[in-house]
């Protein structure tokens, strides 16, 4: 974290390759508003070190691009019938920040790398963008949605980011 003085009214943020700086009028020396992103960082960074950790751990599956589409409308099928949704659209495809998607419209989007999850993780992904189609943020109601069929929906949230890690590492996309 760098602190600059500069002749501005406000102080200001700027990230400058991966740094974050602060920018303060001339005659500051400190703003509340720095120790809040302080520590936000702090709990950014921890929480990508226990990632990186864990992803030492996980191993990954391998399925060609054919399993993964049955296994998604496979999926798909089962929870929409369950929980009475209409898909319209399901799309695979690289995505560049996500594991998937879901439009307005009813289309689900999925990520490729989806190829190498494990199952309970696989199954939960479809299902966290399907009942996204009942809620479409992540509410209270949304994650009791969700705690339904996967209890331990925030262990898998950990591990699907330590999976994200573990992929991008070994240039798998
Ligand atoms: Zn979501």
């Amino acid at each position: 974290m760098k602190v600059e003085n500069r002749d501005i009214k406000y102080p200001r943020i700027e990230l400058r390759t991966g740094q974050l700086h602060f920018i303060l009028p001339m005659n500051m020396q400190y703003h509340p508003i720095m120790d809040k992103y302080e520590y936000w960082i702090t709990e950014k960074k921890n929480e990508i070190n226990k990632a990186l950790k864990h992803a030492e751990k996980l191993k990954l599956h391998s399925r060609n691009q054919e399993e993964v589409k049955v296994l998604i409308n496979k999926l798909i099928d089962e929870y929409s019938s369950e929980y009475s949704i209409v898909v319209n659209r399901i799309v695979l495809r690289k995505l560049i920040s996500k594991w998937g998607s879901c439009s307005s419209q009813g289309s689900l989007t999925f990520n490729k790398m989806l190829t190498y999850l494990r199952d309970h993780h696989f199954r939960y992904v479809v299902f966290h963008e399907l009942i996204h189609l009942i809620e479409r943020k992540h509410t209270h109601k949304y994650w009791s949605l969700i705690s339904e069929k996967f209890p331990d929906y925030k262990e898998i949230e950990n591990e699907l980011l330590s999976y994200w890690f573990l992929i991008n590492k070994k240039g798998k996309r």
